[in-house]
C-alpha cells in the first residue's frame, strides 16, 4: 500500500544526516515506487542556498551514499522536484509561518490533506524548541496527519529524557512521535520477529532450560573520527548500549506477542526492560567492564590513541568500550546471562547475537578433543555480513568417528537477490504509513535509561586509573575476556 501525500519538513535539512542517509533513503523509496504521487520535501537550514544549490548538495550525498550507486539523471530530475529549500533559523517564531505557507499551498493544490513529517535531524538542544514553535504555529495539532522524528540521542540521562518525553507529550500524542533507534530498520533486527515468530522450531527451546547464554556485540573498527566533541560527552554506554544493544536485547528476549500490532509489539518489548535486574554496586562492580583505547597500529598505520582525539579532553574518562552482564527476573530467563560489549576501535567491524545453547546431556563420543567439541549455538550477524548460523556438531568425513563443528547458513546476499534496503528506508516509509512498532514508545527509553543509570553514575563519579587499558586493533580491554571467562565462557567472534 502506498503512503498518503506527505511533506517532509527536514529541519537540518543540509546537514550530515540528511545527506548521507535521509535523502539517499527517499530517493530509493522513489525509485522503488513506494513513494506517493503527491510528495514534499522541504529542506530547512540557516546556510544560505537556493533550490538548485540545495539539489545540488543532496545530489552529490545521493551520488557518494546511496545503495543503488550514481542517480540516473533523468529520475534525479523527476524526484528533485518535489524538494525545495527553506532558509529558516529554528529560533525563530516567524521562520514557522513561512513553513505553514509552504504547507498550506500543498494543502490546497494536492489532491487530499497531506500526512505532514517533520523530521528532527538537528542538534538535540533544539529539540525542544522546534517542538515548542511548532505548538505555537499551530503546525502540531492534527493528530492523524502530523507527526514529529526525532532523532538520536533521546535524552543525555533518565532525567533529561523524562523532561524531553513531558515536553514533546505536552504537544503530541504519543501516536504522533516518532522516536528514531535506526538499528531497529535493520533486516537482520527486523528479521529476529519472523525467525523467532513464525518458525516452529526455536519456541519450545527458547528459554532457561536449553539456553546457557546470549551475547549481543557490536563492535566498530573506527574511532571517534571527527565526532570526539559529541562523543566525549557522551561514550558507548550512552551511544550504543542505551539505545541500539537494549533494543535487540528486547527482541531476542521478548515474550510471543498476540498479533503484530505496533502497541503489542512494544508492550512486550518493555516487559523485558522491566523484568531486567537492577544493578547495584557489586553488579556495576562485578559485572560490567569500562575500556577506553590508546594508540595502536591499524593495518599497517599508526592511528591515535582515544585522548589525542580531536575535541577530546585529554584526561578523558569517557569509556569507548562497555561490556555489560545483564540478568531477565523473569520466568523464561531466569538465570541466564546476557552478555552485551561494544567498542571502537576493535579488532573486526560486527554486529552479532549468539545465542548458546546448553550442552548434551551425557557425551557418548570418545576421544573428543575439547577444541573441536562446540555446543550448539545460533548466531545471527546483524553486520557487516548479514547472516543466520546455526552451529551444530557432524562427522568429519573418514573411517574414524571424528566429529567437527558445521555452519548452516542463511546468508542474505545468497540467498536473496534483490539489495536489501537500508534502515532509514523502512524507517522513513513507515513513518509515512503511520507504523510504530519500529520506532521507541516514550516509557521504553525512559525504562532503558533507568537501567543504565546506576552504571553511569558510578562510571562518571569515579575516575578510572586504567584508561587507556586497551590499544586499537584488540578486542578491547583484558578484564572485558575476565567477565565472561570467569563463567566459563568466551566472546563469539566470527571467523
Ligand atoms: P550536522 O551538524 O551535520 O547538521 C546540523 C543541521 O542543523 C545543519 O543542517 C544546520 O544547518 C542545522 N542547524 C544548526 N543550527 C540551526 C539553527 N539555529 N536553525 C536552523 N538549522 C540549524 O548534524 P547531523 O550529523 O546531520 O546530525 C543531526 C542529528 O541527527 C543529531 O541529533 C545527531 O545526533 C543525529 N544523528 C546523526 C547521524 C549521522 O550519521 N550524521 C546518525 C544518527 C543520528
Amino acid at each position: 500500500i502506498k503512503p498518503k501525500p506527505t511533506i517532509f519538513m527536514i529541519f537540518g535539512g543540509t546537514g550530515d544526516l540528511a545527506e548521507r542517509k535521509l535523502i539517499p533513503a527517499l530517493y530509493n523509496l522513489f525509485l522503488e515506487k513506494y513513494m506517493p504521487k503527491e510528495f514534499a520535501i522541504i529542506g530547512l537550514g540557516r546556510t544560505e542556498y537556493n533550490d538548485d544549490s540545495f539539489k545540488k548538495l543532496l545530489l552529490g550525498g545521493v551520488n557518494k551514499f546511496s545503495r543503488s550507486g550514481k542517480a540516473d539523471k533523468d529520475k534525479w530530475a523527476d524526484f528533485s522536484k518535489h524538494i525545495t529549500y527553506l532558509k529558516s533559523d529554528v529560533n525563530n517564531e516567524a521562520d514557522y509561518k513561512k513553513m505553514s505557507d509552504v504547507i498550506e499551498k500543498c494543502e490546497k493544490d494536492w489532491s487530499e490533506p497531506p500526512i505532514i513529517i517533520h523530521y528532527l535531524a538537528v542538534a538535540p538542544k533544539f529539540f525542544p524548541i522546534i517542538a515548542g514553535n511548532l505548538a505555537k504555529v499551530k503546525l502540531a495539532d492534527d493528530t492523524d496527519r502530523t507527526r514529529i522524528v526525532i532523532e538520536k540521542p533521546f535524552g543525555h540521562d533518565l532525567q533529561s529524557a523524562k523532561e524531553l518525553n513531558a515536553l514533546l507529550k505536552g504537544i503530541f500524542a504519543e501516536t504522533q512521535i516518532y522516536r528514531i533507534d535506526h538499528y531497529l530498520g535493520k533486516e537482520t533486527v527486523q528479521n529476529m520477529l519472523a525467525f523467532r515468530f513464525a518458525n516452529a522450531l526455536f519456541e519450545p527451546i527458547w528459554n532457561r532450560n536449553f539456553i546457557e547464554h546470549v551475547q549481543i556485540s557490536v563492535t566498530e573498527d573506527i574511532g571517534v573520527e571527527d565526532r570526539g566533541g559529541y562523543y566525549d560527552g557522551s561514550g558507548a554506554l550512552r551511544d550504543m548500549v542505551q539505545n541500539h544493544i537494549l533494543q535487540v536485547l528486547c527482541l531476542v528476549a521478548m515474550e510471543p506477542p498476540v498479533n503484530f500490532d505496533a502497541e503489542e509489539i512494544r508492550n512486550r518489548k518493555v516487559d523485558v526492560l522491566r523484568a531486567m535486574r537492577q544493578f547495584g554496586p557489586d553488579e556495576v562492580r562485578f559485572n560490567t567492564v569500562r575500556g577506553q583505547y590508546s594508540e595502536g597500529w591499524v593495518k599497517g598505520e599508526k592511528v591515535e590513541g582515544y585522548r589525542e582525539e580531536k575535541g577530546v579532553d585529554p584526561e578523558s574518562n569517557t569509556e569507548t568500550f562497555a561490556a555489560l552482564k545483564f540478568f531477565i527476573d523473569n520466568w523464561r530467563w531466569q538465570n541466564v546471562p546476557f552478555y552485551v560489549r561494544t567498542g571502537k576501535r576493535m579488532h573486526q567491524k560486527a554486529s552479532i547475537i549468539s545465542i548458546q545453547f546448553k550442552d548434551v546431556p551425557h557425551l557418548i563420543f570418545p576421544n573428543q578433543s575439547s577444541e573441536s567439541w562446540q555446543q550448539n549455538r545460533l548466531i545471527i550477524s546483524i553486520q557487516p555480513e548479514m547472516s543466520i548460523r546455526l552451529q551444530v556438531q557432524a562427522k568429519r568425513p573418514g573411517l574414524d568417528m571424528t566429529l567437527n563443528p558445521v555452519d548452516m547458513v542463511f546468508n542474505y546476499d545468497g540467498t536473496y537477490e534483490t539489495d536489501t534496503p537500508e534502515a532509514y528506508e523502512t524507517l522513513l516509509l513507515d513513518a509515512m504509513k503511520g507504523d510504530q512498532t519500529l520506532f521507541m514508545r516514550g516509557d521504553q527509553v525512559e525504562t532503558a535509561w533507568d537501567l543504565i543509570m546506576p552504571v553511569l553514575e558510578n562510571w562518571e563519579s569515579k575516575k578510572s586509573i586504567s584508561f587507556p587499558n586497551y590499544s586499537a586493533d584488540s578486542w578491547g580491554p583484558e578484564t572485558a575476556e575476565a567477565l565472561i571467562a570467569k563463567d566459563g565462557f568466551h566472546w563469539f567472534t566470527m571467523p
